[in-house]
């Protein structure tokens, strides 16, 4: 997967401002930033999409869940609330194909998914 960009910030090939890591995850802060925090969780092995987790890889959902948390914990969005989005796919403007959970907050985002 050499040409996957977040393959790439995972190894340090390309820099990111890191929030959180640990041996199965890893987090940065998004470049183009949507919200005034606004996270990337990543798993550190390759896994393109929510489509491809399977029985074989889905613990590291967990691991993912729980950065989620202590993140919001660090940057001090638990208590005002934020959400974790994935997109899947074309329709959902997946643009990087190596799964990642956005993890967006510091302001009020109404109750609307879209
Ligand atoms: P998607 O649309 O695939 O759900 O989200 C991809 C996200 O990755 C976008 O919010 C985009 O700003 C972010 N992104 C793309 N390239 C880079 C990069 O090189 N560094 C960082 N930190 N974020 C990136
Ligand atoms: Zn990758």
């Amino acid at each position: 997967m050499n040409d996957c960009i977040f393959c790439k910030i995972i190894n340090g090939e390309i820099p990111s401002k890191k929030v959180y890591e640990t041996d199965k995850v890893y987090a940065f802060h998004d470049i183009n930033p949507e919200a005034p925090v606004h996270v990337l969780i990543v798993p550190k092995e390759h896994i393109a999409s929510h489509n491809e987790l399977s029985s074989e890889n889905v613990d590291v959902m967990k691991d993912i869940h729980l950065a989620a948390n202590e993140i919001a914990r660090k940057l001090g969005i638990s208590e005002s609330g934020y959400r974790l989005i994935n997109n899947c796919g074309a329709d959902a403007g997946q643009t990087v194909f190596h799964l990642h959970y956005h993890l967006a907050g510091g302001t009020a985002m109404g109750s609307k998914i879209l």
